[in-house]
């Protein structure tokens, strides 16, 4: 099951809200970005040129995949103009909900570079597709901003349409794929979901569930069942933490069949958050 479209995760995040008010804070500000991604999520989409429609057909026939999806994209599909706005936007919204007061980012000299027009979107957009993190570890040098800011804001625009690929892709194109990769987008997923008996990786990024062997770290692909550790926890039966003793990374495991209250899709990260205080504490990093 993938993410539903942006109109229904408006939804979940209310009914998060209600259900899940400790995570108020960063629910609110996912609310501030889901609706400012409406303007390009009704079809056909503004942000993409009209080479998209033959690309998605292409991948939704597709039985197996050799790459992961955004491999075969190119900057050019995407309206670079579109795209800006949508990167401003989502400067904006962070400043407003005053991620820059937390001390670590100062994100005004880059929202000026994208306000003077000062930026050559293809290129970022290209950084994102390639996923080229120097690309993205020299300009946060640049713009004294962390680069993990910077993928954020500039992948903003294309995650609706790679969460559209992850609705459209056949199952048995993602449960053949096997690697810890996110078959779609090629980000490592820190999140899993355990139903019948299974481990599903689940990227947070675009929606991806795809099948992986329980004794897989997602983040150095250690497959030696002696290393590789889980925790549970008393109070939260509900979920588990699957690590690797070689590595130090871990991934949050959601037990379907225990689950006391719903946990939308593409909510899963925000409402378990009190697990990465936990097992941060605890020494492991998060992917
Ligand atoms: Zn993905
Ligand atoms: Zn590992």
């Amino acid at each position: 099951m993938a993410k539903p479209n942006i109109f229904e995760q408006i939804k979940d995040v209310e009914y998060a809200l209600i259900e899940y008010p400790e995570y108020q804070h960063s629910l609110k500000l996912h609310r501030s970005m889901l609706k400012m991604l409406t303007s390009i999520e009704e079809p056909p989409s503004k942000i993409t040129t009209n080479r998209w429609e033959d690309f998605v057909k292409k991948f939704s026939r597709q039985i197996t995949l050799e790459k992961p999806i955004i491999n075969d994209l190119d900057a050019a599909i995407f309206d670079a103009q579109i795209a800006l706005r949508i990167c401003q936007h989502t400067l904006s919204i962070l400043k407003d909900h005053r991620i820059e007061q937390k001390g670590i980012h100062n994100l005004n000299e880059l929202y000026e570079a994208l306000e003077k027009r000062e930026l050559d979107m293809s290129q970022w957009l290209d950084a994102v597709l390639k996923g080229d993190a120097e690309w993205f570890e020299s300009h946060g040098k640049q713009f004294k901003v962390e680069p993990a800011v910077l993928i954020f804001v500039f992948s903003k625009p294309i995650q609706p349409r790679l969460e559209e690929i992850a609705r459209k892709i056949p199952a048995s194109a993602l449960n053949q794929w096997w690697q810890p990769i996110c078959p779609v987008c090629a980000r490592r997923p820190a999140l899993a979901w355990f139903k019948e008996g299974k481990r599903y990786l689940t990227c947070s990024f675009c929606g991806s569930q795809y099948l992986a062997n329980r004794f897989l770290c997602v983040n150095c692909g250690n497959t030696d069942p002696y290393s590789l550790g889980f925790y549970t926890f008393k109070n939260f039966s509900e979920f588990q933490i699957d690590f690797c003793e070689k590595c130090k990374h871990y991934i949050k495991v959601i037990y379907d069949n225990k689950l006391k209250k719903r946990i939308p899709r593409g909510l899963e990260d925000y409402l378990t958050q009190r697990l990465d205080e936990l097992v941060i504490e605890a020494g492991l990093r998060r992917i």
